[in-house]
């Protein structure tokens, strides 16, 4: 347990008619004793006033709740004064507190306490700002699950596996071979392989889940993208979000398909003079295909396929892309045949075909897997690189055990793969691993 107390404000500054700013640490209920008129009591939320103690000065009416440890977020003490949202009276209350003793918190000290003092695992304290930060509803299920520790129940399983089969061959080394019982160890072994295959091959979808896809919206001028891209969003009926592009000239927005988030990126969007030399469409083009997970290049089929047309096509070549055949309530003219991506007829205009390219899109970039609300989904490619590390390792030693090699060797690797596991959960975590990890987080989480 820590000696100090932490405090900061857990609410976003300045927005919604509410903040709170909490303390948790061992001093938590004195301090916030000598700033609120009335005496706490354990899980009551208690109304009064927070005062300035030199002059008396009222700086907010509040609602003080006060949880004793260890049954809390963090295990220690915990006082949360629901202030009035404003950034004045959030940074006074803040102020004031610190004035009598708390210290500021670092981002995510919180639930690094909660992580260091054993309420949660490190998988499920990376879950927090998942939650937090989930695009969609489905993100957040995804999230949601990673939170009540599903993935540290899986990897318990198979980690017990292999610890079993570390003790076996670790007793061989150490004793003589006939005072050792002989086990049967493969079938542990394939089991704890199969798990790990199952949980990586989840993870390509669990990240798409996280962190959306990112999608370039590319053809020739006039094609329909403005078009497509409207919609899209208005298809999606989400609350969408206009975030400022990675580059000044074009504009991203999330939109959420049967749950996937979608970061459309709109080349389409940028101003184009009548002038525009062609070439630098085309460079506009090149660099979001660049950038992008996954594309939708979109021909106009009532003409013929120009120039511009083959040269975009051949920017798109070697990756994941969808062909959007638009335009499709005109006659079509153009030969598509030969390219090698789907194509989805599409009329941006009439609205014709649009669900099906929902439809597809969603297919495409989930592998064609349909996941219920409660599949365990590794979503996290920090998860996702340790499981690779640990099934290689497990691989290393079901080979050396096939070749008749030492037991050392055995050992080795399966005690690399039993440590790849644990930083996963945080059994086995360096300093500097925690760090980066809870610097992403934000300060009061
Ligand atoms: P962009 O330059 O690729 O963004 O293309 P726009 O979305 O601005 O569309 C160019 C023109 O084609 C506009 O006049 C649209 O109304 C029209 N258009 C877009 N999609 C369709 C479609 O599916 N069918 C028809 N008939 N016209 C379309």
């Amino acid at each position: 347990m820590y000696q100090d107390t932490i405090a900061a404000i857990s609410t976003p500054l300045g927005e919604g008619g509410i903040g709170i700013v909490r303390l948790s640490g061992p001093d938590a209920i004195a301090i916030a004793g000598k700033v609120f008129t009335r005496r706490l009591s354990n899980r009551r939320l208690v109304y009064g006033h927070i005062i300035e103690p030199e002059t008396g000065e009222v700086v907010d009416e509040v609602l003080v709740a006060y949880m004793e440890a260890p049954h809390t977020y963090t295990r220690e003490d915990i006082v949360e004064i629901n202030c009035h949202g404003g950034p004045l009276p959030l940074q006074r209350i803040l102020g004031l507190v610190l004035r009598y003793g708390a210290r500021m918190a670092n981002p995510g000290e919180f639930t690094l306490r909660a992580f260091l003092n054993g309420r949660i695992d490190l998988a499920q304290a990376e879950s927090v700002l998942d939650v937090v930060r989930a695009k969609t509803a489905a993100s957040l299920r995804v999230a949601v699950n990673g939170l009540g520790g599903k993935l540290s129940h899986s990897l318990k399983q198979v980690r017990s596996g292999l610890m079993e089969v570390l003790a076996y061959f670790t007793a061989r080394i150490d004793f003589p071979e006939d005072e050792v019982e002989e086990q049967e160890i493969i079938p542990t072994l394939e089991k704890a392989r199969q798990m790990l295959k199952e949980l990586i091959s989840s993870a390509e979808a669990g990240v798409v889940y996280r962190q959306g896809v990112r999608t370039a919206i590319v053809g020739r001028t006039n094609v329909g993208k403005s078009s497509l891209l409207n919609c899209l969003l208005r298809q999606s009926r989400a609350i969408v979000t206009p975030i400022p592009g990675t580059t000044r000239d074009t504009l991203e927005e999330v939109v959420n398909l049967k749950g996937v988030p979608f970061v459309l990126v709109d080349t389409a969007g940028i101003v184009q003079s009548k002038d525009l030399v062609e070439a630098l469409g085309v460079e506009r083009s090149r660099k979001a295909i660049e950038q992008a997970d996954f594309i939708l290049l979109v021909i106009d089929t009532s003409e013929p396929l120009k120039d511009a047309d083959r040269e975009i096509i051949h920017l798109v070549s070697g990756k994941e892309a969808l062909v959007v055949a638009n335009k499709s309530d005109l006659p079509r003219q153009a030969e598509l045949d030969g390219l090698p991506w789907p194509q989805i007829s599409t009329s941006a205009l009439t609205g014709d075909g649009i669900g099906e390219l929902e439809q597809k899109m969603v297919d495409t970039v989930l592998g064609g897997k349909v996941f219920t609300s409660d599949a365990l989904l590794v979503s996290n490619p920090r998860h996702k690189a340790c499981l690779e590390r640990a099934q290689s390792h497990l691989e290393q030693a079901l080979s050396s055990i096939e070749a008749h090699m030492p037991d050392d060797f055995v050992t080795i690797d399966l005690t690399a793969a039993l440590n790849a596991l644990g930083e996963i959960t945080g059994e086995t975590v360096t300093e500097e691993l925690l760090e980066t990890i809870f610097s992403n987080f934000c300060v009061g989480k």
